[in-house]
């Protein structure tokens, strides 16, 4: 590892404040594309990287859970998540199943148990918002969500709200506004059509299929820290970031306890959520409305609490086959099954995630509390006996680590606009999901944008190229599949059974 500071004919001194997904990602990338002509130090604040990319242990059952983010998306038409993964040598498992929803404390399986409570008008009008919301949306323009030409899509101007207004059914909109309201992590009214519908698709598999990782979802991340050879200082939180003619850019941190540390960088990538980059001061007067300005336009954070409930065994599994079902608790929550070895090793894991509003309510309260809310909500056919549940565990993600309900916010800006918001300062950029669209697939192409724009400065500045990454995202060799092994699962209103009946 190279030390802080060490001169070696360095080129760009790079400075990356975040060490989660984005910024170890960045720095990996950097050093592949610069070698020894870049200097990179990352600065994380807390104790760990990844984060909220986070797998948790349960030392009383010797097992792990999810955190943090829970499935990774295939989209169809956008490979780079997939090969990233492929290159680091990380084996995946596919998310099995089609939703089942609990409605009403009752379980519906199929289209042909929704259309019995919903009645066969309701599954028509649901069936027309699909058609219509997929034939404006396209996989290959689903596939660049968060790119400028979203601004032509009609419903990105129209609230979530305004749009399933279209279904002309109330029991059916609230019904389609809950079955992506895990996902969605925000409200109808606050979001845009288009965020909304981007949403329902990642359950449609012309569009997307899920997977997780085998060995934990955290292996992203530590893939990524082992290969940087850059130091990652941890418990390295930046407090201010000033910019000026002669000095250039120059970060302040604390490091070693309480120890106040500086950085002159030429280049800074910023790789916060909103709320973590208004926390920071930004001097000079101009950078600071530059980066206010940014917040303002990108700030939709929401809630979202994860509620991990370890019970001694997998008692719905009768019921729940699948990885997970949708329940209409909470505004709707997607629960998934997280156990072990297929239950094999005898305990069983529930993973409620509860976003919006109804986790921000929650989360002022107790962790007790909020699993007695969690177990109070569970359906009826899945009674938890006495002695069952060994611990339920609360993650809260909110304020700086929670997730944007509207990412890019509405107009979407210019790429270099998004990413760089003083044009005096080019070589300020932010970097994250919330640019994009609040997964880790957009914090990629954010990643992948900022890079290739740096990378472009130091050929322009040195007049020597810079080595591509498009080796560490090639296609895989011909003959395997560059997808997830496509899941059993067909979205719903796509069942053939009950279209037929029609
Ligand atoms: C509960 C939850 C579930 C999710 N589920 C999914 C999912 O299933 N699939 C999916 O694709 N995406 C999911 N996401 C979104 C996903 O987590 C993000 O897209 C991704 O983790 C973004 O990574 P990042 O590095 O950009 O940001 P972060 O992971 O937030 O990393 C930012 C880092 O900066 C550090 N930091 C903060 N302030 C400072 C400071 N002042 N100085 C230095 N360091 C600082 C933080 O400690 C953190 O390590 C989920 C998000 C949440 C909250």
């Amino acid at each position: 590892m190279r030390e802080v500071g060490e001169e070696c004919g360095v080129a760009e001194r790079i400075g990356i404040i975040g060490g989660g997904f984005s910024g170890l990602l960045c720095a990996y990338l950097l050093e592949h594309m610069l070698g020894d002509r870049a200097e990179i130090v990352v600065l994380e604040g807390s104790d760990r990287v990844g984060g909220r990319v986070r797998t948790t242990q349960l030392p009383e059952a010797g097992v792990s859970y999810e955190a943090g983010v829970a499935e990774f998306y295939d989209i169809t038409g956008n490979p780079h998540l997939r090969r990233l993964i492929r290159h680091l040598g990380l084996e995946t498992r596919p998310l099995r199943g089609t939703p089942y929803f609990v409605i009403d404390d009752r379980v519906v399986h199929d289209d042909l148990e929704l259309e019995q409570v919903v009645g066969s008008r309701g599954m028509d009008r649901l069936r027309r918002f699909w058609e219509h919301g997929t034939a404006l949306r396209p996989p290959a323009d689903y596939a660049l969500a968060g790119q400028m030409r979203d601004n032509d899509h009609p419903w990105l101007r129209r609230t979530f709200e305004d749009v399933l207004a279209e279904i002309d059914d109330p029991f059916c909109q609230w019904f389609t506004a809950m079955q992506c309201h895990s996902d969605l992590a925000t409200e109808p009214p606050v979001t845009s059509g288009l965020f909304g519908m981007d949403n329902l698709l990642i359950d449609h598999p012309g569009y997307c299929s899920m997977y997780t990782l085998v060995d934990g979802n955290d292996g992203l991340v530590q893939a990524l820290a082992n290969r940087v050879q850059s130091p990652i200082l941890r418990s390295a939180p930046v407090a201010s970031v000033s910019a000026d003619a002669e000095r250039g850019l120059c970060v302040t941190f604390r490091a070693d306890g309480d120890e106040r540390s500086e950085l002159e960088v030429d280049t800074l990538i910023v790789t916060l959520p909103p709320p973590g980059i208004r926390a920071m001061q930004w001097s000079d007067d101009r950078l600071a409305a530059a980066v206010g300005e940014h917040v303002r336009h990108h700030d939709h954070g929401t809630t979202y609490l994860r509620v991990t409930l370890l019970f001694r065994r997998r008692f719905w599994r009768r019921q729940f086959p699948e990885d997970y079902f949708v329940s209409d608790a909470f505004g709707g929550v997607t629960v998934y099954d997280q156990s072990p070895d297929d239950g094999a090793a005898g305990v069983g894991i529930q993973s409620w995630l509860l976003g919006g509003a109804h986790a921000r309510d929650l989360s002022a309260r107790s962790d007790d509390e909020i699993v007695a809310a969690v177990l109070a909500a569970m359906p009826s056919a899945l009674p938890v006996r006495d002695g069952v549940l060994v611990r339920g565990c609360v993650d809260r993600w909110t304020g700086a680590s929670g997730v944007s309900g509207l990412p890019g916010g509405v107009p979407l800006l210019p790429l270099d606009q998004r990413h760089s918001p003083d044009p005096r300062w080019p070589q300020l950029q932010f970097v994250g999901d919330y640019l994009y669209d609040s997964t880790l697939c957009g914090a990629l192409d954010a990643v992948l944008y900022a890079v290739a724009r740096l990378g472009a400065r130091v050929e322009v500045r040195t007049g020597e190229p810079v080595v591509g990454v498009s080796d560490l995202f090639a296609a895989p060799a011909s003959g395997i599949s560059d997808l997830a092994p496509s899941s059993p699962s067909s979205a719903f209103f796509l069942d053939e059974r009950s279209a037929n009946r029609r």
